[in-house]
């Protein structure tokens, strides 16, 4: 598994082993490991680390040839739209060509293995209103949905030329307590955990209308597994079904913590009010806004609920009061962020 690191490569980490896997991380060699959402599972020790970076082609290689995994789980690249547009090309060097990388190292020396490699609905960008599905057309509105939409093809090139058993799963937003902080459900039960017990007092997002079809990582997972279970391997659109908006977001977080809400004025002249205090605990500011947006993409997972029998377990309400409740819980410990 690449990206074990990360936050679906602990969900992820925690099935496989559940299930009798000998599990495998290929991680980045850096000063230090960043082990804190393995730990927080209980999973450091327990999965075994090798080095390999996305970038770097023979280090792809050599790994295959070292371990000879039955399936690989390619998790791992620059995974985060804002930080895209800071960094485009290493976006598209580690989410783009290193998958490519990944599809011919496996064409010349391990055909046979299965694999899955982590799409995303950024690929769809402007999608229109509507549901999308895996038959929708693609505009990524990003550095990252660009170099996802490299790796989307490269996928679907490499089974078709050579019979690779590779699937996409066409991935919509999920999040969980693991969540990294520069994401914005994070950013905001974490922020909110700290302004609750008093140690923040301020919260500043962007655009509190973009909306997002949010589900929980630890579902996402499931459909992971399931893709490389198939006899044939295909592409599938894993999502909620369902839109909601920043803005809902953090009213069910901010309920989930006790602290009760208000909004008032426009656009970036929006200003959050606790009620009880009256004073202000929410801003907006224009820093926050991405140069482009994709539209408020619905994702329509019917092929993955009737091919793998896949659904997810964890609704939107349920998602942002367990991440609320985790953040409080690290904010009253005074426990370090990731
Ligand atoms: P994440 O928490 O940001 O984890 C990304 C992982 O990639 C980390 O383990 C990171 O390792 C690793 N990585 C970064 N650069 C690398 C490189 N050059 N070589 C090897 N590994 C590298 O992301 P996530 O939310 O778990 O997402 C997992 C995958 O699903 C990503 O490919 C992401 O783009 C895709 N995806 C996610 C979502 C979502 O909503 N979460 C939706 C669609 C698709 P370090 O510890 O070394 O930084």
């Amino acid at each position: 598994m690449t990206g074990i690191t990360g936050q679906d490569g602990a969900y992820l980490a925690q099935l496989l082993l559940h299930k009798g896997y000998r599990v495998i991380g290929a991680v980045r060699r850096a000063s230090t490991l960043n082990l804190p959402r393995l730990a927080a599972l209980d999973l450091v020790g327990q999965v075994e680390l090798n080095t390999l970076d996305m970038q770097d082609f023979t280090s792809i290689v050599r790994l295959v040839e070292e371990i000879a995994p039955d399936e690989i789980y390619n998790l791992g690249g620059q995974s985060s739209v804002q930080a895209s547009f800071k960094q485009p090309l290493y976006t598209g060097q580690t989410s783009g060509m290193g998958t490519m990388s990944l599809m011919e190292a496996l064409r010349l020396i391990a055909p046979e293995v299965r694999v899955f490699e982590a799409a995303s609905s950024e690929i769809f960008g402007l999608a229109g209103n509507g549901m999308v599905d895996e038959t929708h057309d693609f505009h990524p509105r990003s550095p990252y949905g660009v170099a996802k939409l490299f790796s989307y093809w490269s996928v679907v090139n490499y089974r078709e030329a050579h019979g690779l058993h590779v699937s996409n799963g066409i991935m919509f937003n999920h999040e969980s307590p693991l969540r990294g902080m520069d994401f914005v459900t994070r950013k905001i039960t974490a922020t909110l955990a700290q302004i609750a017990c008093g140690s923040q007092q301020m919260l500043m997002l962007g655009n509190l209308d973009n909306a997002r079809d949010w589900g929980f990582a630890g579902d996402y997972v499931g459909a992971m597994w399931l893709m490389l279970q198939q006899p044939k391997a295909d592409d599938y659109v894993i999502a909620s079904g369902e839109t909601h908006s920043v803005r809902d977001f953090v009213m069910l977080a901010a309920q989930a913590m006790g602290l009760d809400i208000e909004f008032v004025g426009e656009g970036v002249e929006t200003r959050g009010l606790d009620r009880k205090t009256g004073r202000q605990i929410i801003g907006v500011s224009a820093d926050f806004y991405r140069p482009s947006e994709p539209d408020p993409l619905i994702g329509n997972a019917s092929k993955a609920h009737k091919k793998l029998n896949w659904q997810p377990k964890v609704n939107f309400e349920q998602l942002a009061a367990m991440m609320a409740e985790s953040d409080l819980e690290r904010a009253r410990n005074g426990q370090v962020w990731y």
